[in-house]
């Protein structure tokens, strides 16, 4: 079985693991530190918090923020849960925007319809990898109409007098918009280091920070930091070297990284740009190549020229095929040996979303999208013969 997407694990962070093991220090330390900053200089960003999960990054901006019941975050009905079940978890209402009508990615059109004056934040998501278009996003949230509309709260909000953009880039590390790299397309971007990533820790988060400068990005750093430890005032590393004694300044959460993961994460960041993303450019130009002689299979769009992807799903669609259908062609390539799988069903299909009032009639692009997409294997061990051998399923497969 040529599986979806395994890590990447070798001798180099099996090592550096090991290191970590045997230091004495496992927890949040000088390696998370360190690779906070490996992030920062690679992105560019202000400041960089490492964290647990993705999940926990979305969510400690929204505390942050100080999104609450009442308040609105538009995210796209195209994604993974993380980032709607953030905004409830807040008490908050997620509104979804539906697809574009010929790219995953949230239709931006559809935006200016969807901001009232109790939006708090957007959240557009990068799916695959592709960066959305954020000049035209930005362009919305700072004109003068939305201005007006913005109705701040709290002091953060009072500070940015608009609607916040919180990029969720779990897939899109190392993608270019502009000549700039994710981390720095948004106010504040959320990268991903789950197992299935393009850059693992295992389980793993980060926040950019790339604030206007009415914010101090420090003092931003801080407040995150201090959200995501218990609103502790010293780490477990301050209080070693200093005074046992500390304060707890609010009532945070526990989402800390470890220094076994951010080693794990110093390896790969290490090897991502002259590495992992070149043999996962490679897998795209393979896959274009063997596919593109199938007038069924549109293969997906990843470089325009403004962007480009972190190749981190290759997305094809089926055009004009049912569910069904495409739950069949999967059943078919999965029996010959090929693990596919489906980005995304989109959220207003799902058990809870569905007892909340939401309906997937209002998203056709999204719908119409997930019905006829399949996503192909792609991951840094996968050989050329390999990609050469799941195009050829499913060119027998999908006539
Ligand atoms: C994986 C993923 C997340 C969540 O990442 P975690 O690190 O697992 O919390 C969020 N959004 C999208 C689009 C994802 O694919």
């Amino acid at each position: 079985m040529i599986p979806f997407s395994p890590p990447r694990i070798d001798e180099k962070n099996i090592e550096a693991v090991i290191e970590v093991l045997k230091s004495g220090w496992i927890t949040t330390g000088p390696k998370t530190q360190l690779f906070e900053q490996k992030i920062k200089s690679y992105t560019g960003a202000q400041e960089v918090l490492c964290l647990n999960s993705a999940t926990a990054g979305l969510e400690l901006v929204l505390r942050w923020f100080g999104v609450e019941k009442g308040d609105e975050v538009i995210v796209p009905a195209y994604t993974y849960a993380a980032t709607a079940n953030v905004v409830i978890h807040c008490g908050a209402t997620p509104v979804f925007v539906d697809s574009a009508p010929n790219h995953y990615n949230l239709d931006i059109e559809q935006l200016e319809s969807l901001i009232t004056d109790k939006t708090k934040v957007i959240i557009p998501v990068d799916v695959g990898g592709f960066p959305c278009d954020y000049d035209k996003i930005f362009e919305i949230v700072t004109s003068e109409k939305q201005v007006k509309k913005f109705k701040p709260q709290t002091p953060e909000q009072e500070k940015l007098g608009r609607v916040l953009i919180l990029s969720d880039a779990a897939h899109s590390l190392g993608a270019w918009y502009k000549g700039k790299r994710t981390g720095i397309l948004a106010d504040m971007t959320v990268f991903s280091f789950h197992a299935v990533k393009n850059l693992t820790t295992a389980e793993g988060g980060a926040i950019c920070i790339n604030l206007p400068s009415s914010f101090d990005p420090s003092e931003v750093y801080k407040h995150l930091r201090l959200l995501s430890l218990h609103g502790q005032s010293k780490d477990a590393l301050a209080k070693l070297t200093g005074n046992w004694e500390y304060d707890i300044l609010l009532p945070g959460y526990k989402y800390n990284m470890t220094d076994i993961q951010a080693t794990i994460g110093l390896v790969e960041l290490e090897r991502y740009d002259s590495d992992m993303l070149p043999r996962r450019k490679q897998i795209f130009s393979l896959y274009d190549l063997f596919l593109q002689q199938n007038s069924s299979i549109k293969t997906p769009l990843y470089k325009d020229e403004f962007r480009e992807t972190s190749y981190h799903l290759y997305q094809i669609q089926i055009p004009g095929i049912t569910e069904e259908k495409r739950n069949e062609y999967i059943k078919k390539i999965m029996d010959k040996g090929v693990s596919v799988n489906v980005h995304f069903k989109p959220l207003p299909m799902m058990s809870f979303y569905k007892t909340q009032g939401y309906q997937i009639q209002h998203y056709p692009n999204a719908y119409r999208l997930y019905t006829q997409e399949i996503s192909l294997p792609v991951y840094y061990t996968l050989t050329d013969e390999q990609v050469s051998m799941v195009s050829k399923t499913l060119n027998q497969v999908i006539p």
